[in-house]
């Protein structure tokens, strides 16, 4: 058994082909990733000014920071009461050795 990152029903992961399901339901992955697409296109810009370019170390880089803090808060907060576990998809990317970027 496994646990839906979106709802947290617990289900059998396994189906007669493919890889394990992540998701109870292709409801539960659909309303998960178009909330996380949704996340990112707000998070993106701020975290690329707060990595560096022409804004590193500037007010606009701390205030990028703050901005992303804030709304990482938010977000676990209307996670925790939607029953929403981000964490699980973060530990299952790690544990498969997923990585985002190549940077060796
Ligand atoms: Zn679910």
């Amino acid at each position: 058994m496994t646990t839906c990152p979106e709802c947290g029903t617990k289900f059998a992961p396994h189906t007669h082909r493919g890889p394990p399901r992540q998701f109870c339901t292709e409801k539960c992955k659909k309303a998960f990733y178009n909330l996380m697409l949704k996340r990112g296109g707000v998070l993106a810009p701020l975290a690329i000014v707060w990595r560096g370019g022409k804004h590193k170390r500037s007010d606009v880089s701390a205030y990028a920071l703050v901005q992303m803090a804030a709304l990482a808060d938010l977000w676990r907060a209307e996670d925790k009461g939607a029953g929403r576990n981000v964490a699980l998809i973060v530990e299952r990317k790690r544990a498969s050795g997923w990585v985002a970027a190549d940077i060796s």
